[in-house]
């Protein structure tokens, strides 16, 4: 940017040096690029094994095992899972067992009840099959419990209650070839033999701790937000943490959690102290209550419109949207911004760099505008590229630094230094404190064993993450299924896409899912799986966009988005699809339409 356009925010008069602040961008991420990268954080293991309980279901569960076959058994009673079961009940499908360690439905929401809980993506699009249960939600972003009620509500619409088996961590998926079925078992005693298995257990699932030394010793009590202890702080997800009262409590992360636990949170606790690594973009949320007026408007097939025509923004296919129906901080995000795409010649290249600047000018502009204190103010500034973390919307966050009784402690982009027995220590300084919240997310890059506690066995003895290695990558067709795994079904899992509304992608695996099995049913078919060929060719264009990726992901800080820094250009094939969502579904739509079960390998039945 040698030419002198290299002025952002002329248009608002702010007249930044673009210059100035990619190099700042480049200086904030040199300090926070970690030796260790993903592997930097510590699993819930050990002395501290104990973070995993369950909180909302102490007791184990007093059913008998069952053992039995079925049609199809989903591992995870999550929206992707309950998804499947009600595209696959569509379908016509009967015999169908949900299965999860959890003792209810709602997946991430069943364990993420922490106070404030709540989504940032918009209710009407994100709590799927709301024409299918009659429901509309309350408000524009639903509060925690209202989606977990959500899930629970079509799993009864759906009859995918009495089947479930709940408290259950599946030890074991085999495939054996001469009953052609899967075979699986739980924790508690369960064996199931399945014709199908759908695996949706979640990205982000396994709480991680920070990778620091001491939190065994520190005395105080410690917990993770996903396993909120109320017991401790009283009250529920609508507030009410008296046990916090005069208590010095402590919470270590800044993510999309953190910035909703900590007005709850600042409500109750003595005194707040918030250890920042990173600041995240924290954007207007504006949340509201569904206006029965509009509610009134809605013509059958609304939501699907509406899933549609927020996903086409956010994919980058603006242009196939004539009104943005729902006009919040992600659509205007993406229009102001938009998404980074391939084949993009330099100029566009650079407007959009330039945009991305502006539009986080505008956001440290609101900190300034909200936050009292310079000093507190200018250390919640974030500095790098928009789409290098998620970023977050919240109406409160930044307004809880105005009190007097929130703490901002800035790491400075080091983090927690120690923890002992008293308390944190960040510089030379000792936090002393009675209650620690780890708000520092879920483990992504470690196995598929460790995070979901069981492995896939396919055709050949191998194991899904045995291939994985073996091919030096995740090698899938279109994220769904995978050589050698017959009957194999994977939901948000990567080589599919995912944007942020999660669940658009998760109904759209769903429909694929149900396409598949009904077409294997009809067939009388006893199993199908993809080709080598097939698969090798969706790796192939995965690896495509290998330079896309690997650019935008070696100048942005470190996040989960990027292995926290460690960028190795042929990783791509193990992130998430980076083309168009919005074309990925159409080809999804035209095999379904024509029926064609094109790159797929059918097997006859050999068992009745
Ligand atoms: P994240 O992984 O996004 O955040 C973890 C936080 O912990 C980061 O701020 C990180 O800092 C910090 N951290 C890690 N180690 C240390 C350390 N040693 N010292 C200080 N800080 C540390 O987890 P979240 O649970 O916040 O969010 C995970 C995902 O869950 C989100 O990205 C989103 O997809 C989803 N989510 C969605 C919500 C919704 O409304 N839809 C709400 C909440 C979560 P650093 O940034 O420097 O790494």
């Amino acid at each position: 940017m040698a030419d002198g356009s290299n002025r952002v925010g002329e248009d608002s008069g702010a007249a930044t040096n673009a210059s100035a602040l990619l190099e700042r961008y480049r200086l904030e991420r040199e300090k926070r690029l970690h030796s260790e990268g993903a592997a930097q954080f510590r699993a819930a293991d050990g002395e501290l094994a104990y973070i995993l309980d369950d909180p909302h279901a102490p007791e184990p569960p007093s059913r008998a095992p069952v053992r039995e076959a079925c049609d199809v058994a989903i591992i995870g009673a999550g929206f992707g899972g309950l998804l499947a079961g009600a595209r696959l009940r569509q379908a016509g499908v009967e015999k169908i067992r949900i299965i999860d360690r959890a003792a209810g439905f709602g997946g991430a929401w069943y364990w993420n009840r922490y106070p404030g809980a709540s989504c940032d993506t918009e209710a009407y699009i994100y709590m799927p099959l709301l024409e299918e249960t009659g429901y509309l939600p309350s408000m524009k972003y639903a509060p925690g419990p209202e989606i977990r009620a959500h899930a629970k509500r079509i799993a009864e619409v759906f009859d995918l209650e009495r089947d479930a088996l709940f408290q259950a961590g599946v030890e074991r998926a085999e495939w054996v070839e001469t009953t052609q079925r899967w075979h699986i078992t739980t924790s508690h005693g369960d064996e199931l033999m399945a014709q199908f298995l759908c695996v949706s257990t979640g990205p982000l699932t396994r709480p991680q701790l920070p990778g620091v030394s001491g939190l065994e010793t520190f005395k105080g009590r410690v917990f993770h937000t996903s396993r909120w202890d109320y017991a401790y702080t009283g009250g529920d997800e609508n507030g009410g943490q008296t046990g916090l009262a005069g208590k010095r409590v402590g919470i270590v992360g800044t993510g999309a959690t953190a910035i909703q636990v900590v007005p709850s949170v600042a409500d109750y606790a003595g005194d707040l102290f918030v250890f920042q690594r990173t600041p995240p973009s924290v954007g207007v949320r504006g949340n509201q209550s569904t206006d029965p007026d509009w509610a009134a408007t809605l013509k059958p097939g609304w939501q699907q419109e509406r899933m549609d025509n927020f996903n086409n923004i956010v994919c980058g296919a603006a242009s196939r949207v004539e009104l943005d129906l729902v006009n919040d901080g992600w659509t205007v995000l993406f229009a102001d911004v938009g998404a980074e795409l391939a084949n993009m010649t330099d100029e566009e290249k650079r407007q959009r760099q330039l945009a991305d600047l502006q539009k986080m000018e505008e956001l440290r502009a609101r900190i300034d505008a909200t936050v009292k204190d310079p000093q507190t103010a200018g250390a919640l500034k974030p500095y790098y590229n928009v789409w290098c973390k998620r970023p977050t919307f919240h109406d409160a966050y930044l307004d809880a630094y105005n009190r007097s009784n929130v703490h901002l402690v800035d790491t400075d982009g080091r983090g927690v230094a120690e923890f002992v027995e008293e308390g944190a220590i960040v510089g030379d300084t000792l936090y002393p404190l009675d209650c620690l919240i780890l708000a520092t997310g879920f483990e992504v890059r470690t196995s598929f064993e460790q995070r979901f506690g069981f492995s896939i066995t396919g055709r050949s003895g191998e194991t899904l993450s045995q291939k994985w290695q073996r091919e030096r990558g995740v090698s899938t067709l279109h994220g769904l299924m995978s050589h050698d795994f017959p009957n194999l079904f994977l939901m948000g899992m990567p080589q599919a896409p995912n944007t942020p509304n999660f669940t658009h992608m998760s109904n759209e695996a769903a429909k694929h899912i149900a396409f598949l099995v009904s077409a294997c049913r009809a067939r009388g078919l006893g199993a199908l799986e993809p080709s080598k060929d097939a698969e090798d060719a969706w790796v192939h264009h995965m690896l495509s966009f290998a330079g896309l990726k690997t650019k935008f992901d070696q100048e942005c800080t470190p996040s989960y988005y990027n292995a926290e820094g460690q960028v190795d250009p042929s990783s791509v094939r193990n992130e998430y699809y980076p083309g168009r969502s919005a074309d990925f579904i159409a080809m999804l739509h035209e095999l379904q339409e024509s029926g064609s079960l094109d790159g797929l390998i059918l097997h006859a039945a050999s068992v009745s």
